[in-house]
């Protein structure tokens, strides 16, 4: 009985044994897919500034549908020329600003108002180092859901230590309940994200609205760029004769719109204002050559413009470990 059982055992192992001797090389290959990204954070410094670029994920943006003031075929040359196509995985960045005495988060990603691709400012918020509680002062560049929806969490303050600020006609704009009941459905959930937002903090007596050209914490500007929403802002951070424009949602598919800043997109509440801007901005920064950022331009959106010939060009930050 042990004897034919243990021969049994023998006989199974001696086929599996000889099974596996054609399967050897589809098992070697069997590790699966991770399907994961890096942590989503990058370090650069900027004079004695620590700057950390954070993902808040990216998604399928169909450029054919939503950019307006450009033909298709010149989105799909522009892309094309890039190596993309529509749709385009189009990033979703904030940015951490350490000064030494105050950190700064300029703009919260979506939180939970679009969906898993995106929301995930916090985990690389704490993958970088940092904790939600540490944060000072968070400034927002408007106030569309994929930049407020990542303040809270529920109805509880992601950022419970921070003063929340944005221009005050975003704010006049989009706490609107008369301008929600105005606006077209589709958008009316623009209006209620912001309202969920920044509820808790204008509760808490935790959020301030600036006007215009503004000093907010030693080294960090705002200056209005009006057009994507009324109160767009951007924020200039200086330190050390080194400088930084953390450009919001100036730029929206930077393989079109660097070569055709006139070109908008759907969401841009004054279109022709928002371009006048974004040719404005491309032209100084080529013209004096410090650092841009943008919220949707390829992790970690940061880099700088050049002038060539009648466009422009992108160059990416240079790697860097710090050290
Ligand atoms: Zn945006």
């Amino acid at each position: 009985m042990h004897v034919n059982a243990g021969f049994g055992r023998f006989a199974l192992l001696a086929t599996l044994a000889l099974a596996c001797g054609f399967c050897v090389a589809t098992a070697e290959a069997a590790a699966p897919l991770m399907r994961t990204q890096a942590p989503g954070f990058y370090r650069m410094m900027v004079g004695d500034f620590e700057v950390t670029a954070l993902s808040d994920g990216t998604q399928p943006l169909a450029t054919d549908r939503l950019l307006v003031n450009v033909k298709p075929e010149e989105i799909r040359s522009a892309l094309a020329a890039s190596y993309l196509e529509s749709p385009v995985e189009n990033s979703d960045n904030a940015y951490l600003v350490n000064t030494g005495r105050k950190l700064v988060l300029i703009d919260a990603g979506s939180g939970k108002l679009l969906g898993p691709s995106r929301g995930q400012l916090r985990a690389n918020l704490v993958a970088a180092g940092y904790r939600p509680e540490q944060v000072d002062e968070v400034y927002l560049t408007h106030l569309h859901p994929d930049h407020v929806g990542g303040l809270t969490d529920g109805e509880t303050p992601m950022f419970p230590n921070a003063i929340v600020r944005a221009e005050r006609k975003d704010a006049d704009y989009w706490l609107s309940k008369g301008n929600m009941d105005r606006a077209p459905e589709q958008y009316k959930r623009f209006f209620a994200g912001a309202m969920a937002s920044l509820a808790p903090y204008i509760k808490a007596g935790r959020f301030e609205s600036f006007q215009g050209d503004t000093a907010l914490v030693a080294g960090v500007r705002a200056v209005p760029t009006p057009g994507h929403t009324p109160g767009h802002s951007s924020f200039v951070v200086e330190s050390k004769g080194q400088k930084i424009v953390f450009w919001g949602d100036l730029i929206h598919v930077l393989a079109v719109q660097l070569g055709r800043p006139t070109a908008g997109i759907a969401f841009d509440s004054d279109v022709n204002a928002a371009a006048m801007q974004r040719e404005a901005a491309l032209a100084d920064a080529a013209k004096e050559g410090y650092i841009v950022a943008g919220a949707h331009i390829s992790f970690p959106g940061a880099g700088r413009v050049r002038s060539a010939g009648n466009s422009y060009e992108w160059v990416p930050l240079n790697y860097t470990v710090p050290h």
